[in-house]
């Protein structure tokens, strides 16, 4: 595991420096102030998840005439069954970065099969056995030098530390599986009311993967919907420029079925140079549920662009060790909700032998996901730079609230309010010259 040391948290902060800095060169560009264009964007972005119910039937519809093959999963667990048949003759599987995989750990998948990742970025995570650091940027915190000696170690090839040598040599052998591969899975950034699906990428991998394989799986959360392609050349936009600062992806796609073709007697065939079969997995995962929730709900509008890491003072300190099960803020709210969720429907007894299982319930002191929430110093610049004006720092505050309420936050907080709760201040039963043993920070 790389260390996360002052090395590596320099170099984070010197990569969201040039992402700051080209972000307003793009805005520049766009012609509008960052304020303005935040409106536009988060307008068109909540177009698309009004009327959700209604507008998800027509996407249905569409995806049908369109020759997508539709299958829609309750859960995690429902999704990883429905991808596991699809994936029965497939021999060779190469995928794409995708955080709704990530979300129903797709890995339990595809374990069983011959699959390799296409991202760069987290080809190498994967060939460090690393996880990844970021959204977009997931091997930030990986030096050149150690990948280097790795491929050594791996392949037998003697490569120097140069990130350009480095780059061409990793592409060739993900080119190669990708020629040999069956079957492609991607995510999906958006998909329209029109029954299209659409990528975005500045790597290539993902238009190769969705089309050179004869299968094209694509999972995707049903929160991704959108009005129609032109809104998602302009969300396509939104998420590189306050993602990695990039004026635009350096490609959009729009796929709106098997590729197909009619030139021989006029009669059409599926399948011709791109794949063959086009599946698309659409996921809730709780996300209706988010809807009929006031105060969460723009949760479902995120972009993943992955802004609100970019500049946050915890992560920047703590790396991927502050998060959930994605790293950052946005993950660890959204692990804590769902968490929230499926705990509603248990017993007190199933509750109670949870608690000794998962790292992730936020049951008291050894709780990795509860302590990050306290880690979180409430400054508010994920929710400045969130493009989609999601507060996360409003959201934060609040989960830390309800921990308080049930005994579940720090032990310090828990003291201070007890104290409160008895004497009225934080500080216990002292006269007025009396110095505290201790002073609390909210
Ligand atoms: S409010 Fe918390 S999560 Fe948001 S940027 Fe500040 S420290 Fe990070
Ligand atoms: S929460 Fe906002 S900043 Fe974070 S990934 Fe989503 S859209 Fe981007």
């Amino acid at each position: 595991m790389q260390e996360f040391n002052q090395e590596t948290k320099d170099q984070i902060r010197k990569a969201t420096l040039n992402i700051k800095r080209a972000k307003e060169d793009s805005l520049k560009r766009v012609g509008l102030s960052e304020a303005e264009y935040k409106k536009k964007i988060q307008e068109m972005r909540r177009r698309g998840l009004n009327n959700v119910e209604a507008s998800l039937e027509e996407a249905r519809e569409n995806f049908e005439k369109n020759g997508v093959i539709l299958h829609e999963a309750g859960n995690e667990e429902s999704a990883r069954e429905i991808i596991k048949n699809l994936l029965t003759d497939s021999k060779k599987i190469v995928k794409s970065k995708t955080n709704t995989g990530h979300e129903i750990e797709l890995e339990k998948v595809t374990k069983d099969f011959e699959c390799s990742e296409t991202d760069l970025g987290d080809f190498v995570a994967d060939l460090m056995k690393e996880d990844g650091i970021h959204y977009v940027l997931p091997a930030l915190h990986i030096k050149s030098g150690e990948i280097a000696k790795k491929i050594q170690e791996k392949f037998g090839d003697e490569i120097d530390d140069d990130p350009e040598k480095i780059t061409r040599y990793l592409c060739d052998i993900i080119r190669k599986n990708i020629l040999e591969a069956d079957t492609g899975i991607t995510g999906a950034n958006f998909f329209t009311k029109n029954g299209e699906i659409i990528l975005l990428e500045n790597e290539g991998n993902i238009s190769l993967v969705s089309r050179l394989p004869q299968k094209h799986i694509v999972v995707c959360g049903i929160n991704k919907l959108i009005e129609n392609a032109s809104d998602a050349i302009e969300l396509s936009r939104a998420a590189a420029i306050f993602g990695t600062g990039q004026f635009c992806p350096q490609y959009v796609s729009v796929i709106s079925g098997p590729s197909k073709t009619a030139d021989i007697s006029s009669h059409l065939v599926e399948g011709a140079q791109g794949a063959r079969e086009v599946h698309l997995v659409l996921i809730d995962g709780g996300r209706t549920e988010l809807m009929k929730n006031d105060f969460y709900r723009d949760l479902n509008a995120c972009i993943g662009c992955g802004a609100c890491l970019n500049f946050c003072p915890s992560f920047n300190e703590l790396g991927k060790e502050y998060g959930g099960k994605s790293v950052g803020i946005k993950g660890m709210i959204s692990d804590y909700l769902k968490m929230v969720n499926q705990e509603k429907n248990l017993s007190q007894q199933e509750l109670d032998s949870r608690r000794s299982l998962s790292d992730l319930r936020a049951d008291g002191n050894d709780s990795k996901l509860a302590k990050n929430f306290f880690k979180c110093i409430l400054c508010g610049t994920c929710t400045e730079n969130c493009p989609m004006g999601i507060d996360l720092s409003g959201m934060s505050r609040k989960i830390r609230e309800e921990l308080n309420k049930k005994g579940k936050g720090l032990p310090e907080t828990q003291k201070m309010l007890e104290t409160i709760e008895k004497y009225g201040n934080p500080f216990g039963e002292k006269k007025k010259t009396d110095k505290p043993d201790k002073l609390y920070c909210c």
